[in-house]
């Protein structure tokens, strides 16, 4: 879907609210920090902002953020759940601001982390810039998720399969998906005015996945440890455009 420039204003003034959301969260990361402390940080902004939350009941999820620790990939629900040093955490985030969405992820460490946790999270943050440079007018969309793969695989990591970006607007999930890696085909061709939620979820092991009990949170298969990082970016004649930044 193509956006006009007032519907681009309104999803720029949703992407910064998560980015406030994103630097509430991440000032509040330490050990002792439950993840349900995170999201209660993660509501005050939505309050100041007179934002709504675009996460909480959708399907059902109970909170305004994700939080997933460790080898759970993304949809961790906050809870009792204490932060420990050497942790890696997953934040996700939305916020609707006139009826406009943004949603954007980061991972951050919790004190003084391995060096494999400090390689996957810069890998994976590189990942995101390298498919977020694909968004430009007359590119093809599934460039992205070749650029992502190429940086995750030469890391000698892995891309989820499973779990995938997406258009983004009046509702935070909207067709076409944006796979993180090659999906055999080079999918729509982008204009000007297409807004997407690149988001990938990158493991130090296989791409595999289960979800847990209470459906949500979803892990790796081999328990090694995953990141995720996404923006919401719109593709404009000037390029990229990234909405869920500061
Ligand atoms: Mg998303």
């Amino acid at each position: 879907m193509i956006r006009s420039k007032e519907e681009l204003a309104k999803m720029r003034k949703a992407g910064k609210v998560v980015a406030e959301m994103h630097e509430a969260t991440r000032a509040a990361i330490r050990p002792g920090v439950t993840t349900r402390e995170l999201n209660e940080v993660a509501a005050e902004v939505l309050a100041k902002r007179n934002a709504r939350s675009n996460f909480l009941n959708y399907h059902g999820f109970p909170a305004v953020i994700c939080t997933s620790p460790n080898d759970m990939i993304v949809h961790g629900i906050p809870g009792e759940y204490v932060l420990e040093e050497g942790d890696i955490i997953s934040i996700d985030a939305g916020a609707i601001v006139e009826g406009y969405h943004g949603d954007a992820a980061y991972t951050a460490p919790v004190g003084e982390v391995s060096a494999t946790a400090k390689r996957l999270i810069e890998v994976t943050e590189r990942s995101l810039w390298a498919g977020i440079d694909k968004l430009v007018v007359g590119g093809r969309l599934h460039e992205v998720g070749r650029a992502v793969q190429e940086v995750a695989e030469a890391a000698g990591y892995s891309v989820v399969r499973e779990y995938v970006g997406h258009a983004i607007g009046t509702k935070m999930h909207e067709d076409p998906q944006v796979p993180n890696y090659w999906p055999g085909s080079a999918g729509p061709t982008l204009k000007a005015g297409m807004v997407y939620a690149v988001e990938p979820m990158v493991n130090v092991g296989t791409y595999d996945t289960y979800v847990l009990d209470d459906e949500w949170g979803v892990m790796t298969e081999d328990g090694m440890l995953s990141a995720h990082f996404e923006h919401t970016i719109a593709v404009t004649d000037e390029g990229p455009e990234v909405f869920t930044i500061a």
